[in-house]
């Protein structure tokens, strides 16, 4: 364990690096024809989509998503009809592209009625080629889940499903206001099990409202109980300035910053004894489990749905908000619903930002990737890879790292970078060591949300 004086002068809250250069770094340089651009020459190669619902039915008070808050189903179809625009769009740029990874996000996916879901396969299926061993995972609110919605799933392909939990203390619940027992937890995954869906994963958030190393302890009990094949446990960043909804949790009910690191750290140590395999920054999985196996192989990789098994460097990012990353570029749609279905309606892409990596930055983005799934570097591969010679390139770096070599943070040699077991907590600081952006103004980054 680290002393509060070491976890204070070491950034914590550094960017979750699901992307290099990080979201915030995008510009208004970036618009729809560079996206085109990069859309008409990339090779016809497996990709990846991601698609963004973003439509929930009640705010959490610590949400930091993309979402907007309705009733309304009628919102939904007016939405499927945008989205059937843009998938077209693209399909007229890059026919029959081949996916290999399908994944839906929100906001509340299942805020769509099995019907409209399953419209919208209807439309994935006739302009993508959607491979047969595809993995296809959604994430769901199991507040507005029953098992008939959860049994129509697998006849449309879906084989992953993630449910957000957070939190099952109904204290807690209270102040985040998101009301969900653990009865409805449980009734979700049995419907999931009895579907035969093979991978069920939670998502958990520490840091929140009066947490206590003994209302979590409760919690990872619980979860436990459910036996999910994967776990994320994200930490909760309140940045009120920035998220309107999170104005409505009181700043002195939130857990110090030594408490925040004790609930990790405990949650990691209860995790790994019961079983999971620790993956990267914040994940866990069973040994069985796809992630784990990526993880021993070498083959983990990082987007911005977190960490994944895919070799696939494509993704397509469709609906509001969503972001793209292909050819080298990153590329957002507008966060913002008019402004998206007014540009896709008028027959261009909703792009608003982006960013064209240079060389440097994909040499620091392979650098980084590595770092947030293996824990460590191989120079030797960095080197062959982009024609550098590391130890001249990152010698700045290497001087940097003297510091986290002296508090046990790191091992550093002429051959690999490796971050120690109890280094992990500060994988985010080791990487933010080789961010060459973050000289330039940043704003407090890190949420718990995929895609910042
Ligand atoms: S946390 Fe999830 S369910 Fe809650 S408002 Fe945000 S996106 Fe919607």
């Amino acid at each position: 364990m680290f002393s509060a004086d070491v976890l204070n002068r070491f950034d914590l809250n550094g960017p979750r690096y699901t992307s290099y250069p990080t979201a915030d770094r995008f510009t208004a340089t970036f618009q729809a024809e560079d996206y085109a651009r990069a859309l008409q020459t990339m090779q016809h190669r497996r990709a990846s989509l991601y698609v963004h619902v973003p439509f929930c039915r009640s705010l959490c008070h610590y949400c930091a998503c993309n979402k907007i808050i309705s009733k309304s189903t009628t919102v939904a179809n007016e939405y499927l009809v945008t989205l059937t625009q843009e998938t077209a769009l693209i399909s007229d740029t890059v026919p029959e592209l081949p996916i290999a990874q399908l994944a839906f996000g929100g906001g509340t996916p299942n805020f769509l009625t099995i019907e409209q879901l399953s419209r919208l396969m209807a439309d994935l299926s006739s302009k993508f080629e959607l491979l047969g061993e595809r993995e296809q995972s959604i994430e769901l609110d199991p507040r507005y889940l029953d098992a008939a919605y959860v049994s129509a799933l697998p006849a449309m392909g879906f084989n992953r499903v993630s449910y957000g939990v957070q939190d099952f203390d109904e204290r807690v619940q209270t102040l985040i206001h998101r009301s969900q027992s653990f009865e409805q937890t449980a009734q979700a995954v049995r419907a999931a099990r009895d579907s035969g869906i093979p991978s069920i994963s939670f998502d958990l958030v520490y840091g929140l409202p009066i947490q206590s190393r003994e209302t979590f302890a409760a919690t990872l009990e619980r979860t436990l109980s459910l036996e999910p094949d994967r776990l994320a446990l994200f930490n909760y960043a309140h940045i009120p300035e920035r998220f309107k909804a999170q104005r409505r949790i009181p700043t002195h009910t939130l857990p110090t910053i030594e408490l925040r690191t004790e609930l990790f750290l405990y949650a990691t140590e209860r995790l790994v004894d019961a079983g999971y395999v620790a993956i990267g920054l914040d994940h866990f999985a069973k040994p069985s489990d796809s992630l784990a196996q990526a993880l021993s192989a070498g083959t983990l990789r990082r987007n911005f749905q977190g960490y994944s098994t895919h070799q696939s460097t494509d993704l397509i990012g469709l609906g509001v908000s969503a972001i793209s990353n292909l050819n080298g570029v990153f590329s957002q749609n507008s966060p913002q619903l008019d402004v998206y279905r007014e540009r896709i309606e008028s027959g261009e892409f909703a792009t608003v930002r982006g960013f064209a990596l240079t060389h440097d930055d994909q040499v620091r983005a392979a650098v980084i990737e590595q770092i947030m799934c293996m824990g460590s570097v191989n120079w030797a591969a960095i080197a062959q890879v982009f024609a550098i010679d590391c130890e001249t390139y990152f010698s700045a770096e290497r001087k940097a790292l003297a510091q986290f070599v002296a508090e046990g943070i790191v091992t550093l040699d002429d051959s690999q970078l490796v971050v120690t077991p109890r280094g992990r907590l500060l994988l985010r600081a080791v990487a933010m060591v080789f961010d060459a952006h973050l000289p330039l103004k940043r704003e407090q980054t890190i949420t718990f949300s995929r895609i910042a």
